[in-house]
């Protein structure tokens, strides 16, 4: 059996990908890139999950372009509800594809993050499978974070500092009270 995994980043996927692998599952990844922010910081996780998929054998489509624009454009005003749109975009497209790919199923490591808003991943997963007629594999993917953390870290491997869109890196690194 075949799955589309969409890869946010490189330490995000490593347990997915082991769990899946332990599950007999043909793992390919997907890399979403247009709520990456700014393009450096986009590029910087792709040569770690470049460079990491390779170490681990696992086939990666990158996507092509970049939308930031788009991204954006979808956001603004709604900036306090701007996850909701990110996940179905991300989930949709790895939907599409999976289904175009003939992949019996499409998953997210989203689902790893402690950090993430886990249930509205899932009914997102969920209802954009249904639409798209793929199946889409829930894990919680989260028992593995802690080895997730160590393996990365003993790999040196590049761990960013916030979620990626523009609107996280101010919210990881703003901090009025320290202006003067
Ligand atoms: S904080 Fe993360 S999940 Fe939310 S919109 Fe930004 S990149 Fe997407």
């Amino acid at each position: 059996m075949k799955i589309l995994l969409h890869v946010c980043c490189a330490p995000c996927c490593i347990y997915p990908v082991q769990s899946l692998r332990t599950g007999n599952l043909e793992v390919m990844g997907f890399f979403y890139r247009n709520n990456i922010h700014p393009y450096t910081e986009c590029l910087k996780r792709q040569d770690t999950l470049q460079t990491y998929a390779e170490q681990i054998g696992l086939p990666v489509i990158y996507q092509k372009g970049y939308d930031l624009e788009g991204f954006v454009q979808n956001v603004v005003y709604r900036e306090k509800d701007r996850c909701s749109y990110c996940y179905h975009e991300r989930l949709r497209t790895t939907a599409l594809m999976a289904k175009r790919g003939r992949f019996d199923y499409f998953s997210t490591t989203l689902l790893y993050s402690k950090f993430q808003k886990h249930d509205m991943i899932r009914s997102i997963g969920e209802s954009v499978g249904k639409s798209a007629g793929v199946a889409f594999f829930y894990e919680d993917f989260r028992k593995g974070w802690q080895h997730g953390v160590e393996t990365s870290k003993s790999m040196g491997l590049y761990r960013q500092q916030y979620c990626g869109c523009i609107y996280s890196e101010k919210e990881r690194f703003y901090r009025p009270e320290k202006e003067h």
